[in-house]
This record gives C-alpha cells, structure tokens and sequence, in this order.
C-alpha cells in the first residue's frame, strides 16, 4: 500500500478535494436556537438553565451519580485530583503516553507523575505494569501506599482511554484496591466509550471529560466531572464554584475553592450536541470500520477497540511498519492537503517532567514512533 493511495482514500471517504481536518466539530442540530436563547435570556455566564441541564443529560447517559460541569477538562482533572485527595509531595501514577494536561493537572496540585507504560491493546495505562512497578517501588502501610526511595505517598491512578478506546478496568481496579489507590479516570476522549457495557470516566472515584471543539462533542470550551457519589458530586460542584456558602446576600466560603464553572453560554451548545452524540457515534463506527477494511491487506495495523469494550473511536489510528513509513506518510499526507499527525511525545521527555520516576515504556516508546492519527471527523452515510 502506497503512501498516495491512502490520500485517495481519506479523498473519497470525505467526498472533497478541500482541506481535510483531523477532527471539525460539526453544528447542525439546535446549536444556533439554544446559544440564541441564552443570549437573549441575558443568562449567559454562570447561572442558567442550560448548565442543569448538561448536567442532568450527561448523567443519564453516563449513568454517573453526579456530573459536574466545568471550564475545560483540565479544569475537570485538577478539581478530581483535588476531590480525590491528592497533596503537595505525593506522586500520582499515569502513563507517559498521554497528552499534556493529565500531567499538568497533577503538577499544580504540588503532586509528581510515575509514569508507567501502556498496554498494546488499549494504548492505556496497562494494569499489570501498574503492580509490577509498585512491587518494585512501594510498600502499603498503615496511611497508604508508600513509595520506599523517598517515603512518598503514591495517591492515586490516573489512566487516560487513548483516543477513547478504555483501559482494562476491572484489572486497574483491582491494582488500585491492593495498593490503596484512589483511581481517577482522564476520560477527556472518550464520551461515548463503554467499558463491558458501563461507561468510561464512572468506574473510578472520579472521571474527566473533555468538551473542547475537537472532541466528540464540544461546548467550545468545556469540561465535566463524573462522580461516583451523589455526596461527592454535592462537594465537587461546591468546590468548583468558589465554595460558596449559600447565603440570601453574606460571602462567606468554606474552603478554597475554584473558579471552574462552566458559563451558560457553552453549556447551551452542550445540550445541542448531545442530541446528536448518538449520530456522531454511529457515522464514527462507519468511519472507522471503512479504514479498517482498507487497512486490512498491508502492513499498517489500525487501531481498533479492545474485545471487551464498545469505542467511541475519536480519533482513528495507525501503526506504520517503521518510524521511515511513519515520517513519510505525515509528510506526504499533510502536503496533499489530508492533515495527519504523530502521536503526543512522551511526558517524560518534556522539561518539567523530566526527572519523574518511571518505569519501563517499551510499548509506550513503540506507540510514540509508529502511531499516526488519521482524519476523524463523522462522515455522511
Ligand atoms: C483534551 C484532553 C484533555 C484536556 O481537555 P481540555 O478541555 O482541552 O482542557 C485532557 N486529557 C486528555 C487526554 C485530552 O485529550
């Protein structure tokens, strides 16, 4: 297979000779009439109908106890990790193979990543590597897992569901409770992603979702926390709206909280978009099954959900032969107009990660030489 006949193919599964995009979000349900009511209403930042409402339909689709919507899903994941319990010194344990703010998130809660690496079937954090390291590295004691070198607390778990295809749960799960970890899922990519039938970001203690304009569905900016707990979602939604005591006219705040609250505005696009997730989801399976066909004969392996889930395919994926093919068919793929690109660069390359500890990332360093994310947008079928 040719590195041109793949240009064809993306050409013909998007019918134009324009520029194709990664991933466009797309507006053609309620968007204009809903973001048009808000404007009108004069509702448009933090008190609203809509926010309720993107709450309450997120839920239902979820089956999270409590949803809480917030600026972006950075947002999400640092009120998580606060929620979860994480401290200043304590590391958080997350795959290498991830995209930036997973780990920024943790580092302004004065936590450092052990980043682990990632199994070939999800692209996420492996389970079994998780308690190999932690049989190398740490001990449980009596105020929970302890990392022996530095006597440092390891808190939680965060595993990310790469490109939406979900993590081994059940084995993450059962890691977590041996060690006395707090999991915490970075489900930013997987709205739509189901783990054996529940769905992603409601497994662990906490899960964060993304709404930013080149996710599944977008609110232009927007994030949410899944809860476990109706208890925990009343403290999550406290904290993230300054934790405000109610009060008729006193400011008085219990604790510090933040500024994350999702403005009316966005949530209003929200609840457009969520009438038509299920569309998008059914034209992205389409999608993805067409490049595994075409994928099928030759050696570029696509990506495609593990056995035991049901993906919302994201963004669709390719392993090249060798990092030449990989290199040439970027090259050659976004010179024809057809925009493709390499997967993250490992975290442990950056400079404010640098000297996290790790362990081995075999699989990891694989991924992030031969991975290439193809176009993604839903097609018309
Ligand atoms: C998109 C994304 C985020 C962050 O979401 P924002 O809404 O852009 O802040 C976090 N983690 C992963 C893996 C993501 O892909």
């Amino acid at each position: 297979m040719s590195q041109a006949s793949i240009v064809e193919f993306v050409r013909e599964l998007y019918q134009t000779n324009d520029f194709i995009p990664l991933h466009a979000p797309k507006f053609d349900g309620n968007e204009q009439k809903y973001v048009l009511e808000t404007i009108q209403s004069t509702f448009v930042s933090s008190v609203g109908k809509f926010v309720d409402e993107f709450e309450k339909k997120i839920e239902s689709y979820t089956g999270s106890a409590k949803a809480v919507a917030t600026v972006n899903g950075t947002a999400a994941l640092h009120a998580s990790l606060y929620m979860a319990g994480v401290q200043h010194g304590d590391f958080v344990i997350t795959q290498a193979l991830t995209f930036v703010a997973t780990c920024n998130a943790l580092y302004h809660m004065g936590a450092e990543p052990i980043f682990v690496d990632v199994s070939p079937i999800s692209l996420g954090l492996c389970p079994k590597a998780v308690d190999e390291f932690l049989t190398q590295h740490a001990i449980v004691t009596d105020t929970g897992c302890m990392h022996k070198q530095t006597k440092r607390p390891i808190r939680a778990v965060v595993p990310m569901h790469t490109f939406g295809h979900p993590v081994e749960l059940d084995e993450l799960i059962a890691v977590c409770r041996k060690w006395n970890l707090t999991l915490v899922e970075d489900a930013a990519e997987s709205l739509g992603s189901f783990y054996k039938g529940k769905h992603t970001g409601t497994l662990g203690d906490f899960g964060a979702v993304s709404f930013n304009g080149n996710k599944i569905i977008t609110t232009g900016g927007g994030g949410m926390v899944l809860c476990k707990t109706a208890e925990l979602g009343a403290h999550t939604k406290h904290v993230t709206t300054t934790a405000k005591v109610p009060h008729p006219y006193e400011f008085y705040h219990d604790e510090a909280g933040f500024n994350y609250r999702m403005p009316n505005l966005n949530a209003a696009l929200g609840c457009a978009q969520m009438e038509v997730l299920e569309q998008y989801l059914i034209e992205k399976r389409e999608l993805a099954s067409r490049y595994q066909d075409f994928f099928a004969k030759g050696d570029f392996k696509f990506v495609v959900e593990p056995e035991y889930a049901m993906s919302n395919y994201w963004l669709n994926a390719v392993i090249c032969p060798s990092a030449q093919a990989r290199d040439t068919l970027l090259k050659q793929t976004n010179e024809s107009g057809v925009m493709t690109r390499p997967i993250w660069q490992l975290m442990h390359r950056l400079p404010m990660f640098k000297n996290a500890p790790r362990g081995e990332l075999t699989q990891s360093e694989h991924i992030e030489m031969h991975l290439i994310n193809l176009p993604s947008s839903p097609i018309s079928i």
